[in-house]
């Protein structure tokens, strides 16, 4: 596990951006945290690392966003208002959790039992005016294939 203090939003994208080289296709990345930890703006970093331009919108309602940045789709799901395992069925996931693809979950834990283990795991908690973010990589968990 290796430990950030992220002082100011900007930071927290720029971790993500420092992330980005490393995430590879067939990569499942849950990140965990309040409403607010910085969950979509770590993302939002990550993407802007992998060269995306455009804004980022957080999937709170969509449930799903969907980039292609040329290296195989991105998804970045919001579970938060996930309602049942039908809905999950229906936005798609058994395509998402391929081995082409990589695939951001903020609230996993909507969807206990139902997803695989991740190959990240990012816990993000209020520290005072910043955030302590945690991130774990399992290297025993193999690629999605
Ligand atoms: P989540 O997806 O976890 O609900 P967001 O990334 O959408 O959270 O929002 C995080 C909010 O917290 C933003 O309004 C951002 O400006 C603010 N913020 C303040 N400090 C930080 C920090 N250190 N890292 C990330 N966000 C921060
Ligand atoms: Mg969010």
């Amino acid at each position: 596990m290796t430990v950030f203090e992220i002082p100011t939003e900007s930071d927290m994208t720029k971790l993500g951006e420092a992330w980005a080289h490393a995430i590879n296709p067939g990569s499942l990345l849950f990140l965990c945290g309040e409403l607010g930890a910085g969950k979509t703006t770590l993302v939002r970093g990550v993407l802007a690392g992998m060269g995306y331009k455009a804004p980022v919108t957080s999937p709170t309602f969509t449930l799903v966003e969907h980039y292609d940045l040329g290296q195989g789709p991105i998804y970045h799901l919001d579970l938060y208002r996930l309602r049942d395992q039908e809905e999950l069925e229906s936005v798609g996931i058994r395509d998402m959790l391929s081995p082409d693809a990589i695939c951001f979950i903020e609230w996993p834990d909507r969807a206990a039992g139902l997803l695989p283990a991740p190959h990240y795991r990012v816990d993000i908690r209020y520290q005072g005016n910043g955030r302590r973010v945690e991130l774990t990589h399992d290297d025993h968990i193999k690629p999605l294939t």
